[in-house]
């Protein structure tokens, strides 16, 4: 491709809405066309997305390109990448950026590979460099200890974002806007989905949790997550727990967080028992606020946190408890 100019966020809905990383690629994009002065598409790709396209117009979008159909219900990489490279040939933009989520991590790479494309994934920050021009994508590395900043020479230039680094804007429904169909010519595809498995899911979903009330190998046992659950609970957030408390039977492997786990970006990130090792980092050390109780004051996890207390968690948790009780009801 030649004579790239926009950028092109690749869009994701969830329940027949607009999936809250759509509205943090469009702040995101906004941002960098500040600086690069060119205009901001999205990607919808799914069944029903016409009609959601004002809504990214809302949210920040000047044009937005539509793959609607049955044969995009659900997400498949074989029909999503091909109506996401029909999409970028039609756009053609300089700059391309998709969502760093389950979905995202599958379709960014293959779109990149299909474009001829070098990829950044997992960043956490985006500027446009002002001696290239270019983007420059920065993304944590050995849980948050090293920053990679990775300049692209290739263009266009993709980037997979973290989820919930960049707010959702406010939506402004008198802003103007082109929606243009794209035929990506998919037929039926060869994947065929057999079954799925949901696994149950108690509360608030972890990605989208504003506080996530962690525990570790420290915790001792699977009843001592127990209050983990009633204080999440409270706070109107999720559980999420360590490799070693999941392998020691403590909690399920479903909500392990860390570099084989899931990634979160809460707002507060209480570790309760946790020794704060590289690989759990690498799944939480995007939180705005990490809250350490561990009895070792050596642990790394304090290295990590905003506010930490020595101490046995058995001692603390249930004044931590109390103490949020206290303040919930006063509010
Ligand atoms: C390739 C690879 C991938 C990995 N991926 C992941 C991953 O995705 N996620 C992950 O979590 N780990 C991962 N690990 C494992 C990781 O290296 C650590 O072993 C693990 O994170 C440690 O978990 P922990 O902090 O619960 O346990 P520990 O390291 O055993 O720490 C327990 C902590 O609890 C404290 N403690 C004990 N009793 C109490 C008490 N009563 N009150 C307060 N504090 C107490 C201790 O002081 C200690 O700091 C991975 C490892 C490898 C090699």
């Amino acid at each position: 491709m030649a004579n790239e100019n926009g950028i092109l966020i690749v869009g994701e809905t969830a329940g027949g809405h607009l999936a809250g990383i759509t509205g943090e690629l469009l702040t995101a994009a906004r941002h960098l066309a500040e600086t690069t002065k060119e205009p901001v598409s999205a990607a919808l790709i799914g069944e029903g997305v016409r009609g959601l396209a004002n809504q990214a117009i809302a949210l920040g979008a000047d044009k937005v390109y539509v793959a609607d159909g049955p044969v995009f219900k659900e997400y498949l990489n074989e029909t999503h990448v091909a109506a996401a490279v029909a999409i970028a040939k039609e756009a053609n933009p300089s700059i391309v950026l998709v969502g760093h989520t389950p979905n995202g991590r599958d379709l960014g790479p293959s779109l990149a590979f299909r474009l001829s494309a070098g990829i950044s994934t997992d960043n956490v920050e985006l500027a446009i460099d002002p001696a290239t021009k270019g983007l420059r994508a920065a993304r944590p590395l050995t849980g948050g200890l090293f920053r990679q900043v990775i300049a692209i020479k290739t263009k266009p230039q993709v980037a997979t974002v973290r989820v919930k680094v960049f707010e959702p804007g406010q939506p402004d429904s008198s802003r103007q806007g082109q929606v243009v169909t794209v035929n990506a010519n998919v037929t039926a595809p060869k994947t065929r989905i057999v079954g799925r498995e949901i696994p149950e899911q108690k509360g608030v979903r972890l990605e989208d949790a504003k506080i996530v009330v962690s525990g570790g190998r420290g915790m001792g046992s699977a009843e001592a997550f127990k209050p983990l659950e009633g204080l999440a609970a409270l706070l109107h957030g999720a559980v999420g727990a360590t490799r070693a408390a999941c392998d020691s039977g403590y909690y399920t492997h479903d909500v392990m967080i860390g570099l084989t786990g899931r990634v979160v970006s809460p707002d507060v990130y209480l570790a309760v028992g946790i020794s704060g090792a590289s690989q759990h980092m690498a799944g939480c050390s995007g939180s705005k606020y990490i809250v350490a109780i561990n009895k070792d004051p050596n642990a790394n996890i304090f290295k990590e946190s905003a506010f930490g207390v020595v101490g046995d968690y058995k001692e603390v948790l249930p004044a931590f408890i109390d103490e949020a009780k206290k303040l919930i009801a006063s509010t």
